[in-house]
């Protein structure tokens, strides 16, 4: 049982004074496994004041990106002498599999290395010319950050957050999801012991309500927010009325779309792995199969054999590939989904039942429905569980109008014998990122940038840096000529 009574505020532990508490419960035994306070408006406010402070007068905004950086890689050696109880916590509060904890854990220095050498691309400082004479532009850091996440895949997206934040110069405030708050507390000692100055980063735990008034707080100058579209429905309105920027990662729907004739038996891993992993619990899964009509027999044999060779169990062995829902209303709401699936004259080939054999935990087989119409509650709804749709066409242009015939455009993939083929295909999806033949998911650390109700804004790369930086032109005086900037 891991228990709390203090929250990480500019840089130190602070003793909780509000009554509420997190309870947070297993996924896979139903047992309480930690308790957390929820923070105070009075904590959320003190935590916004010391990034203020940092932001307003102290040194990091002032440092480099190298020593922004050097900062950040003894964070990270700190998280990572952190992987033990990092990964079991994780799988202790939202049920995600060791496999995927080790595999997101182990993408936390490349994903900072990423950073680091696209930050190092960015002009802070350029003359240009102007309509009238020379213009320095410079690109400065926004101010201070609300980082409000979501609970499937707890440290890698709070660090999705930090890392580009603090590396622009911008103190940051994160709000962990409620069901995942224990394992942002070894961020907050990686932070202490890696000698992160005062004030830049802040961890404030609780639900809705927290979160909107971090958001919504004055001293705030940016939000970059994951979770659901709703959600981010929310905080867009908010930060609209207070002209506050804000980067918006939210759900999805995508498409995997296999060309004719596709030998898929080198592909199946990933085409499996791209919808299912963490049981579905992924916003760039890609959970619509389309496939044209005359290889969806094979297909289909191939989708159904891998994963029925693969492992539901217990989240923490190592060798198991579907682990729990993360909460009891997700599994519901997966179950209905099912059921209206079948109502709606889909039809199941593998799962749509929870698992007999383990009547405790939120566990539910992975599913393939067949005969799916892309109309259908299944294939136009967000269900962010182990069900995956096969809906087929007869030409590429059906297959392209199926694919983007959806209110999301976040992941996508593509599967062609001609990966030039599949390239090009990739090009008419209306989407934020897409694989092509097992390339990686989610942009791979090029630009992250969900369209339609997918999201606003990019993460990662040049670009999401650049969503913490603002800029300023200084017009320069005629004949004036800088010095070397
Ligand atoms: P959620 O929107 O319910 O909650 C996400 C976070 O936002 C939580 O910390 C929650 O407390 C907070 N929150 C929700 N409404 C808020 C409001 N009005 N003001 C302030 N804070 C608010 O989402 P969830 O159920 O935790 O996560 C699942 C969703 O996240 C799915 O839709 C999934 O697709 C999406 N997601 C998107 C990405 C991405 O990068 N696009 C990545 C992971 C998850």
């Amino acid at each position: 049982m891991f228990e709390r009574e203090d929250h990480f505020i500019g840089g130190r532990w602070v003793s909780a004074r509000g009554s509420e508490f997190l309870d947070v419960v297993s996924p896979s035994t139903e047992e309480v496994v930690g308790r957390v306070p929820v923070a105070t408006t009075d904590e959320v406010d003190a935590a916004v004041a010391a990034a203020r402070a940092a932001f307003d007068d102290g040194p990091w905004p002032r440092l480099s990106v190298a020593e922004r950086a050097e900062h950040l890689r003894r964070f990270v050696a700190a998280v990572e002498a952190r992987r033990e109880p990092a990964l079991r916590l994780q799988i202790d509060e939202m049920g995600m599999t060791h496999k995927f904890a080790v595999e997101n854990f182990d993408g936390l220095r490349p994903s900072l290395e990423r950073y680091v050498a696209d930050a190092e691309k960015i002009a802070f400082a350029e003359v240009r010319e102007g309509v009238v004479g020379k213009v320095l532009v410079l690109r400065e850091p926004v101010g201070v950050v609300a980082g409000v996440t979501p609970w499937n895949s707890p440290i890698a997206v709070e660090v999705s957050k930090i890392f580009p934040a603090l590396l622009m110069g911008c103190p940051i405030v994160v709000k962990p999801a409620p069901e995942s708050p224990l394992s942002a507390y070894l961020l907050g000692e990686a932070a202490i012991e890696a000698g992160l100055p005062e004030g830049v980063l802040s961890i404030v735990n609780g639900g809705v309500p927290v979160g909107a008034h971090l958001v919504d707080h004055p001293g705030i100058d940016h939000v970059t927010f994951t979770g659901s579209t709703g959600g981010g429905h929310v905080i867009a309105q908010t930060c609209a009325a207070r002209f506050r920027g804000v980067t918006l990662e939210l759900g999805g729907k995508s498409a995997a779309v296999v060309l004719p004739g596709t030998d898929m038996t080198e592909y199946v891993p990933s085409l499996v792995g791209g919808s299912l992993r963490n049981s579905g619990q992924i916003c760039v899964s890609t959970n619509r199969v389309i496939v044209h009509e005359d290889d969806r027999d094979r297909v289909v044999q191939q989708l159904v054999d891998h994963i029925s060779a693969m492992k539901l169990g217990d989240p923490h062995e190592p060798d198991t590939d579907f682990g729990p829902l993360a909460a009891k209303r997700q599994l519901e709401k997966v179950e209905q989904f099912v059921a209206s699936g079948r109502a709606q004259g889909a039809k199941v080939v593998l799962g749509g039942v929870r698992p007999a054999d383990r009547p405790t935990g939120w566990y539910f087989e992975p599913t393939v429905f067949v005969d799916v119409d892309n109309g259908m509650e299944i294939a136009q709804e967000e269900i962010f569980g182990p069900v995956l749709s096969v809906i087929t066409y007869s030409d590429e242009d059906e297959a392209i109008a199926i694919a983007n015939d959806s209110k999301y455009g976040l992941g996508g993939a593509v599967f062609a014998t001609d990966a030039e083929e599949g390239i090009r295909v990739a090009t008419r999806i209306v989407t934020g990122t897409v694989q092509v033949n097992g390339g990686p998911p989610a942009g791979g650390g090029g630009p992250f940038a969900g369209r339609k109700h997918s999201g606003m804004g990019a993460e990662r790369a040049v670009e999401g840096l650049g969503a913490f930086l603002e800029l300023k032109s200084v017009t320069l005086p005629p004949g004036y000529e800088p010095a070397a900037v």
